[in-house]
């Protein structure tokens, strides 16, 4: 680690920082004749990088190897996988997660959730509590759509994902659903990520929509330090200048995140483009960049959904999808986690033929996870 300190610090200053370095357990050695570059060697513990930022006379913490902290990828560290049920992100497995935006009624989400499973999707999303930009909108059916949920789970095997607004939820939610997700309006909620993190339940971190890398990559580092291992980042698209999509998904995050942390990551192109027609080329370029998969709004009457309707894919058009997604992840030597292949294959290839292959394909993706 490299300290830059700031310029013409008094005597008592620089005593002061070298004082902190010492106590941390650093030896601190100055670069240069300027003295304005403080090199440190030590013990690298997570939490000493903020202690040198809050300090007075430092100017810029440098990481100038390997960054001591949890999400960070140790040097040809392998990735971490994260598994809810049979999705598993990282280490070159990939999944789909899809549903409506918000639960809205008991048999549209069993329509949804029976017609994504079918096309590939491992994991079920619906929001319960739903985080609007205005008090006025839909803002979920709460405790209600939880229970909806948790019949969809028992009648599709799909395990669950669905967002928590506040600590005070955790409770309850984690009674329903296979994963948290945190959303982009609550990403540096410190008090819900101390919570979340608190459990072992998968946590789904959504980047905030202004958030640089380096905040959401220290509100993920709040789970893990919290003793939740189990994180996965999904960048959502971050605010533009254009209004032509809602957002702009960073396909350089998704790379760089790849590249630094051990986390898995996946990409969300419904939020990030707004637009039910611009989902699938973004979502594909999300995989392209090296996501582990990603989360898509799908809805049965996109014309009717109570909320995100104009970027919700059809039922046809997210099997479409999930198509292109299994095409663009044998180009890189990936797969679905738990898939058994197109839809339409299967259903056209009945009898105990096709059973069979379907269970040698399984077979061979338990064996052979690092493709
Ligand atoms: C959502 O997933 O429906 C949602 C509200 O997403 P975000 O937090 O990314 O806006
Ligand atoms: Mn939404």
């Amino acid at each position: 680690m490299l300290l830059r300190l700031r310029a013409s610090l008094s005597d008592s200053e620089r005593h002061s920082i070298l004082k902190l370095c010492k106590d941390l357990g650093y030896s601190p050695k100055f670069l240069g004749r300027a003295e304005s570059l403080l090199e440190l060697e030590g013990p690298g513990r997570p939490e000493d990088r903020s202690k040198f930022e809050d300090h007075t006379c430092v100017a810029q913490v440098i990481e100038t190897s390997d960054s001591c902290e949890l999400t960070a990828r140790p040097k040809n560290g392998e990735d971490t996988v994260v598994s809810v049920g049979s999705a598993r992100f990282g280490g070159g497995w990939a999944s789909l997660i899809a549903g409506p935006c918000a639960v809205e009624n008991i048999e549209r989400l069993l329509t949804i959730a029976g017609s994504v499973r079918d096309s590939g999707a491992t994991i079920l999303r619906g929001g319960a509590y739903k985080p609007r930009t205005s008090p006025y909108s839909f803002r979920g059916l709460g405790k209600d759509a939880l229970d909806y949920l948790a019949r969809a789970r028992s009648e599709t095997g799909l395990p669950i994902v669905s967002e928590v607004l506040d600590p005070r939820d955790v409770e309850v939610v984690a009674e329903r659903v296979d994963m948290f997700q945190i959303g982009s309006r609550n990403m540096a909620n410190a008090a819900l990520l101390d919570e979340v993190g608190r459990t072992s339940k998968p946590v789904l971190l959504k980047r905030g929509m202004a958030a640089t890398v380096r905040e959401f990559l220290l509100a993920a580092e709040y789970v893990l330090a919290a003793g939740n291992p189990n994180v996965i980042l999904c960048e959502r698209g971050v605010r533009g200048f254009d209004s032509v999509t809602r957002n702009l998904l960073d396909v350089g995050a998704i790379a760089y995140l790849k590249a630094h942390t051990h986390l898995p990551v996946i990409a969300d192109p419904s939020h990030a483009s707004g637009r039910a027609d611009l989902v699938s080329a973004i979502a594909r370029a999300g995989i392209a960049a090296g996501a582990d998969g990603l989360i898509i709004e799908v809805h049965n009457a996109p014309e009717e959904a109570r909320s995100d309707g104009p970027q919700a894919l059809a039922l046809q058009e997210f099997e479409q999808l999930a198509e292109d997604v299994r095409a663009l992840l044998a180009m890189d030597g990936r797969r679905l986690a738990g898939d058994s292949g197109p839809a339409s294959q299967r259903n056209g290839a009945a009898g105990s033929d096709s059973a069979s292959r379907d269970g040698a394909r399984s077979d061979t993706l338990e064996a052979t996870p690092g493709l």
